[in-house]
């Protein structure tokens, strides 16, 4: 899950009407879901990390902080879920690059370089989002249910990933590195893009620093996430991992 810093409120005050606050996070963040990492243009929505509906959180409706941008599926699946954030990780918080492990299969796992009690807060995350499942149902606008899996979803994009590779093993160029990333950019998928590109400094170093708001200070100078936590941003729970 890419760790993302949207940086500070482009308001003064807190926004009187939240659906506001989209092209301030897309210009951000980019056109991705900030927890299946998708890229999706449609059906991308603001996100209140605490939920809007419930009574404890209402008052953080139009506040900056408590927005990402979250697809239909993941939204559906977190609906009005509490989320306190001593109990799982976030990515505007935490570390999640270094939480979670990509797997060729598609599926998502936590990474065993956490220490069992960082691992029960991984998991949560997964739970909350349904990262673990492989199949969601949404309803389409035409009101029929439609399944998206998301692990084939994952699995093409790594296959894409993969013959990316392949091509620049085969023709080192500039301007075919800078075609991967716009490829990636088209795509998403930003964990399985760093995942691929596992023995390639350059490019990891490429793709932190296209994808919009990317936290850098969860890398290393090449470009792998960090074992230690996340340095304090300032926002309630955050450094966990
Ligand atoms: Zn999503």
């Amino acid at each position: 899950m890419r760790p993302i810093d949207r940086g500070d409120s482009p308001r003064d005050e807190d926004y009187g009407n939240y659906r506001d606050a989209f092209p301030d996070l897309v210009s951000r963040l980019g056109f991705f879901c900030s927890y299946c990492e998708r890229r999706i243009v449609t059906y991308l929505a603001v996100e209140h990390v605490q939920p809007k509906t419930l009574p404890q959180y209402e008052h953080l409706v139009g506040r900056w902080d408590n927005f990402l941008l979250g697809c239909v599926n993941c939204n559906s699946t977190k609906l009005n879920r509490d989320v306190v954030f001593d109990e799982l990780l976030l990515p505007d918080r935490d570390n999640t690059s270094h939480a979670y492990r990509y797997i060729e299969d598609g599926t998502v796992e936590v990474s065993d370089l956490l220490s069992a009690d960082q691992a029960i807060l991984a998991e949560k995350t997964l739970w909350l989002t349904g990262l673990d499942k492989p199949i969601s149902k949404i309803e389409d606008e035409n009101g029929q249910f439609v399944a998206i899996d998301r692990v084939r979803q994952r699995k093409e994009v790594r296959l894409l990933a993969i013959m990316s590779r392949n091509d620049l093993e085969e023709l080192d160029s500039e301007s075919l590195k800078r075609h991967v990333v716009e490829l990636a950019l088209a795509h998403g998928y930003f964990s399985i893009w760093m995942t691929v590109f596992s023995e390639d400094v350059e490019m990891r170093k490429r793709f932190v620093s296209a994808f919009p708001g990317t936290a850098t200070d969860c890398f290393d100078a090449t470009a792998l996430a960090t074992v230690s936590p996340r340095p304090n941003n300032g926002l309630d729970g955050a450094s966990k991992v």
